[in-house]
């Protein structure tokens, strides 16, 4: 025990702040947590949670139609935003409060307020000054929107969850997965919604096949999808907003939302003051163990700019609290971490993109289905799932899984678990299947697809 007022001085309590405190507490060590606007931050209140809440009300429009080919009269008789709005928020109050008891119970200090740093082992928060052996910064990122003209008259994600009135038309711009999801939320629910993006191609970083598979079917979707398009300013007029382009053109709209990004969440926090070195994206510097270039000070999460997931802020939280009270130096492990992008329909990837399996493996076999969903082959309607596999020639390990297509995150979160185990192709053809699911096509997949780099050198 140290002679701090505290052992651990939390700032922020989202996913990783929240993880590191409770297990820190658990270890035995005194440790206090500021929080200064929502208990559990950006995922419980305008981030995961109310996302796919909205995203399983944006589904309902599709089930009312597709009921009619199994035998139902059903039909959608209206939406209410309202609703849906208010459900989400009871939803997250009682997230909210099980935030609080669960650190309450492990007996960890709650402090109301904007914390900041005063020096390596003080903190301050509502003129109160807390000293601390350590600080742990955990204040997550924000959403970052580019200085264009009527800059004031959009909102990002985070206003997009409370808006009073459900607009008739929107303009979602971006083209990472926070945009393609609310276009998918949006476009569901009714709305008359197009997507703007300055690339040739959303969704930067993913595997190609399943980028230009998305596009596709977001496009049969009803998504008006408008790339290598971008905003130069916006308007407001009696009628609504309109946004004009940099090509010139004009759109009309009544919500535009801007999903550019999130910077990591450090302004005023006094950090560069108290000795703390931060990146060029502001993002604060820390070693394997989480540690900033100030020895009491770390860091997780959204701030620190890796992933910015849930399950990483709570990796790197718990590995905190292992590090720091638990006498086990820990790290995260970032190999194969799954991720899903809830649009309509999902995707769910894990591991390497065709084009890095390339790169840092040269020869690798491709396996590729795209198929009807079964359940479609009765709606008639024309969606289609593609499932990719990238397989390491010289080992048989499987080094990437993808998938776009219903419940893409529920299967892959399965596989994850293979690859992470070092699953070879052998292994998964030996598998007997689940009949008939989507997912077995996994372990059917026999032939590559023909290898574009080896027909170009015949
Ligand atoms: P946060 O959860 O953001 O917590 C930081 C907390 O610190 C906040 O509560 C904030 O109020 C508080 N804080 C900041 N500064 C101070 C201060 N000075 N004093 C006191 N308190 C302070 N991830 C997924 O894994 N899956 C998803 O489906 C997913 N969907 C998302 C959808 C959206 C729209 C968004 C925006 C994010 C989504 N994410 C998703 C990302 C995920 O929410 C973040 O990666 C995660 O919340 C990061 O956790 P964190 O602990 O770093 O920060």
């Amino acid at each position: 025990m140290s002679d701090y007022d505290y052992d651990l001085f939390v700032i922020g309590a989202g996913s990783g702040g929240v993880r590191a405190a409770r297990f820190s507490a658990n270890y035995g060590a005194r440790v206090a947590i500021a929080e200064d606007m929502f208990m559990g931050g950006t995922c419980v209140n305008v981030g995961c949670i109310p996302k796919k809440l909205f995203v399983y009300a944006a589904h309902f429009h599709d089930d009312f139609a597709d009921s009619a080919a199994f035998g139902w009269t059903a039909e959608a008789k209206g939406f209410d935003w309202r609703t849906l709005v208010d459900n989400k928020d009871t939803e997250i109050k009682r997230l909210n409060g099980i935030y609080e008891r669960l650190l309450e119970n492990a007996g960890v200090e709650i402090v109301t307020g904007r914390a900041t740093v005063v020096d390596p082992h003080t903190v301050a928060v509502a003129g109160t000054q807390y000293s601390t052996a350590n600080i742990l910064v955990a204040t997550g990122s924000w959403p970052v929107v580019p200085d264009i003209p009527g800059r004031e008259h959009v909102v990002t994600s985070t206003e997009a969850f409370y808006l009073d009135e459900l607009p008739k038309r929107a303009i979602i711009v971006g083209g990472g997965y926070i945009a393609v999801e609310f276009a998918g939320i949006f476009n569901g629910i009714g709305v008359d919604t197009t997507l703007m993006y300055r690339g040739p191609l959303f969704m930067r970083g993913f595997d190609q096949d399943v980028r230009s598979h998305l596009a596709g079917e977001v496009d049969k979707a009803g998504v008006d999808l408008r790339f290598s398009t971008n905003i130069a300013a916006v308007e407001k007029t009696p009628s609504g907003l309109v946004a004009t382009c940099e090509d010139g053109a004009k759109v009309e709209t009544d919500l535009i939302m801007y999903a550019t990004g999130r910077a990591p969440k450090v302004d005023g926090l006094g950090l560069e003051e108290a000795g703390v070195k931060l990146g060029d994206d502001g993002a604060i510097i820390v070693d394997d163990h989480f540690k900033s270039s100030v020895d009491s000070i770390y860091a997780i999460g959204d701030v620190i700019g890796h992933m910015q997931l849930t399950p990483v802020a709570l990796a790197e939280g718990m590995a905190v609290a292992r590090t720091l009270f638990g006498n086990e130096p820990t790290k995260a492990d970032y190999d194969y971490v799954a991720t899903a992008v809830f649009s309509q329909p999902p995707v769910g990837t894990v591991g390497l993109t065709e084009e890095e399996a390339r790169e840092r493996h040269g020869d690798v076999a491709i396996f590729r289905s795209t198929f009807r969903p079964l359940k479609h082959t009765l709606t008639g309607r024309d969606a289609q799932t593609m499932m990719k596999m990238i397989v390491d020639k010289k080992t048989d390990r499987v080094l990437g899984v993808h998938m776009v297509g219903d419940d893409a995150g529920e299967i892959l979160q399965g596989i994850a678990v293979a690859l992470k185990a070092g699953a070879t192709k052998a292994v998964f053809d030996s598998t007997i299947g689940i009949h008939p699911t989507a997912a077995e096509e996994f372990v059917t997949m026999r032939e590559p697809v023909p290898d574009p780099v080896a027909e170009a050198a015949e």
